[in-house]
């Protein structure tokens, strides 16, 4: 199948199941695995952070950082299109306690910080007491600049808030930027990384933090049971994909570049063309029936989600002819 759903779908290439199959083991939970202990040692150079911790997914990553900055009765300040706060499931909430303040993201997906000052409670027992600004890197498809994220430790220096960054995306980021991953995480007091979507790994993110701050994670992981035993299986796939799968990233930006231009010329389509990264985004004329030529292309082993705004994502198992063929199968049934 050829699968613009998500940069989730990809699967593991030979090399890196060979990796997960070498991969030495012992049980996480004693802190006597190997491989995640290696792969926790790795992250805290790569992107310059003290400690660093291995968890099953970039939900759990999130929430653990959440519940590490925040206690009961605190609230974090995010985007309305947050990840962590639309398409968690309220866990922050629901698991921590915490309450989420969302503020409308601008048209480029940063946060206003007006918008996010006249948000910030004052010390008050009326108020939930304001802790944490979380932002995301990339968002929807679109990086967030340089500059903006200097602004924001700024900004939370100024308000004495903490800064957490879901950067589940923050390689694609970087590639765009061509700039090494720590010129967007120096900013931050915690990071949260995908390793399971374009870098391909099956399983895993990793949190970026202080020790204090992991050592809490750490708990809290166990807690909500995540403490996994021979992980090291896992954590190697996450390794091979942090140092073979990020730079070629590059490639599925190109091919979304590629992608958005051959479809915006397409009769019927009008794409977003200010993403630069593996994201394309269409809106499409109401004479489309979007169910029909999804099952359609489904028959011809294409795979796209037919929602009101289209999302197609490039990863590892995309290529430039997967695009062609796509294009040809669209032209044919519009
Ligand atoms: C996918 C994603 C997550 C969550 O990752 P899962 O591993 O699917 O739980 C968090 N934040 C962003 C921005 C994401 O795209």
């Amino acid at each position: 199948m050829i699968d613009f759903r998500s940069d989730t779908v990809t699967r593991p290439s030979k090399a890196m199941r060979d990796a997960m199959h070498n991969a030495p083991v012992g049980d996480d939970v004693y802190g006597d695995d190997p491989s995640v202990n290696e792969l926790e040692a790795y992250a805290r150079k790569r992107f310059d952070f003290d400690a660093a911790l291995y968890c099953s997914s970039g939900t759990q990553a999130n929430l653990l950082a959440l519940m590490a900055h925040c206690e009961r009765g605190d609230e974090y300040i995010c985007g309305q299109n947050a990840h962590n706060y639309k398409f968690e499931g309220g866990g922050a909430a629901v698991l921590g306690s915490i309450q989420p303040q969302p503020i409308e993201n601008e048209k480029d997906g940063s946060l206003c910080f007006n918008k996010v000052a006249a948000a910030i409670k004052p010390n008050d027992c009326h108020f939930a007491n304001t802790r944490l600004l979380s932002l995301e890197n990339t968002i929807g498809g679109k990086v967030l600049p340089l500059e903006y994220l200097a602004q924001a430790r700024d900004f939370v220096d100024t308000h004495n808030l903490a800064l957490h960054l879901d950067g589940a995306r923050a390689f694609n980021a970087a590639v765009d930027l061509n700039v090494d991953i720590t010129a967007i995480t120096k900013h931050f007091d915690s990071v949260s990384i995908c390793l399971s979507k374009g870098l391909g790994a099956p399983i895993g993110s990793l949190l970026l933090g202080s020790p204090a701050l992991i050592d809490k994670a750490r708990r809290w992981r166990k807690v909500l049971g995540g403490g996994m035993r021979q992980a090291g299986m896992l954590a190697a796939a996450g390794q091979y994909a942090l140092e073979h799968n990020v730079n070629r990233l590059q490639d599925d930006h190109a091919n979304a570049r590629y992608l958005a231009q051959k479809l915006n010329k397409l009769s019927g389509f009008t794409v977003d063309m200010s993403n630069t990264t593996n994201m394309v985004y269409a809106t499409y004329s109401s004479s489309i029936n979007i169910e029909e030529l999804a099952q359609a292309l489904k028959l011809q082993g294409i795979l796209f989600s037919p929602s009101k705004q289209l999302r197609l994502v490039t990863h590892l198992d995309i290529t430039r002819e997967d695009i062609d063929t796509f294009l040809n199968a669209l032209a044919a049934h519009i």
